[in-house]
């Protein structure tokens, strides 16, 4: 199907009519935060069209949600009413058969802002984040860097999507920069363990689900349904002090290795926008419990870059290439292990993928893979070389799938090194 909007988008635009994702934003300093979406290099206002009464559908026509300075109260009303929103917003910003908008040209000047003038706020007040562990590529790397060779993957990994709680008061949008942690570290030789600046700040290509309904506590979701409580995704950097990380790391997992700061992208790509880049999870072996069985395992066809920008470059070098299919446990599966033992998700919950590592070197998500723990330095372009993130270091993280002369896209996902506090 050919969709085209009456506002011009160019081809290579991540947000065109096809894609539609939602963020919250500001069109001046002093205005109120609402809900919009995001039209090539435009930000429609969906309170002005709520305002407007342009959203007459049943479960929309009298809700308050694209007027909240977060997305919660639209992502509690789960998929029928996604799917309205959607489609009215489709249908207004084609430019064929419906006027409404089209020739409306105080309803256009109150609605539409230039991206570029507006400010972008999180898209969702997040009171959870859990980050899975769901490469096999990543795990099977990071095991052999931290444990050795031999069996570097845990058996309990093939059974079932492993997380861990992150910090959700330090979840960011992409933009913001980051102080490089300081910390604990491992003693060299009879010396007290090390506490200063991290020496191996790293990132994490990522990409995180935002929960929609959510469940009540004591109410595993099924698997057949779990796909019914993801509103969409949005791209994530993990950032990791990884000689923190690996002091600190067992018994109990990660904790001051990874709090001080995860960044996500502005804008929401929901699963009715992903779905024509719907294809086959790869084959799970051994076969996952009844309860993580589905009928169909689906990834998606996401092509993501991660760029390492030094400070007085003007390009970015690109370190990266891999693709959210190259994930083992799929987003279902993650929803339903996570509910399984009676947790209850709220609207607004982020479900990190952990990173992102496909099989090839040119696939590798984070730089404790790319340069094997700062054994093998990385070539930037102009001679830079890469270990771990030095200070006013950007990476630039970004994500895109392409349709038939369409993009649908996630933006980037941005952040920048500060030396750490003194
Ligand atoms: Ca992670």
């Amino acid at each position: 199907m050919t969709l085209k909007s009456f506002i011009d988008v160019h081809p290579d635009s991540h947000f065109s009519l096809q894609n539609l994702p939602y963020g919250v934003f500001k069109p001046g300093k002093e205005q109120k935060a609402r809900i919009g979406v995001a039209i090539g290099e435009y930000v429609l206002d969906l309170s002005a069209i709520a305002g407007a009464g342009l959203f007459n559908e049943p479960l929309l026509k009298d809700s308050e949600c694209f007027f909240q300075n977060s997305l919660n109260m639209f992502l509690a009303l789960g998929r029928p009413a996604w799917k309205e929103a959607r489609a009215t917003i489709q249908r207004l910003l084609s430019g064929t058969d419906e006027p409404t908008l089209r020739d409306n040209a105080s309803l256009r000047e109150r609605s539409l802002f230039s991206m570029d003038q507006v400010e972008l706020l999180l898209p969702a007040a997040i009171g959870d984040y859990t980050d899975f562990f769901s490469s096999m590529h990543h795990a099977k790397n990071c095991g052999t860097i931290f444990r050795g060779p031999e069996n570097p993957i845990p058996v309990n990994w093939f059974h079932l999507p492993i997380a861990y709680h992150g910090r959700a008061s330090s979840i960011l949008l992409s933009g913001t920069d980051i102080i490089r942690p300081r910390g604990q570290s491992f003693p060299v030789g009879n010396s007290p363990p090390y506490f200063g600046p991290s020496l191996k700040l790293d990132f994490e290509l990522e990409m995180a689900a935002i929960v929609g309904p959510g469940n009540e506590l004591g109410k595993p979701v099924d698997i057949d349904k779990a796909e019914d409580l993801i509103f969409g995704l949005v791209l994530m950097n993990d950032w990791s002090a990884r000689d923190i990380q690996a002091w600190e790391y067992q018994p109990l997992g990660p904790f001051l290795g990874k709090s001080f700061g995860t960044t996500i992208s502005p804008w929401i790509v929901t699963l009715e926008a992903l779905e024509p880049f719907a294809c086959d999870a790869p084959k799970q072996e051994p076969h996952p419990l009844p309860y993580l069985t589905e009928k169909k395992s689906k990834n998606y066809d996401i092509a993501l870059e991660v760029q390492i920008k030094p400070t007085g470059h003007k390009e970015g070098s690109v370190v990266t290439k891999s693709n959210f299919k190259y994930l083992y446990w799929t987003l279902p599966q993650q929803l339903v292990h996570h509910t399984s033992n009676g947790c209850n998700l709220r609207p607004g919950d982020l479900l990190g993928t952990g990173t992102i590592s496909g099989p090839d070197r040119e696939s590798l998500g984070c730089l404790l893979e790319l340069t094997w723990n700062g054994q093998k330095p990385l070539s930037l372009q102009n001679g830079a070389v890469r270990k771990f993130l030095e200070d006013e270091d950007e990476v630039i993280i970004s994500g895109c799938c392409q349709g038939n002369g369409y993009k649908v896209g996630f933006g980037t996902c941005t952040g920048r090194i500060l030396p750490a506090l003194l």
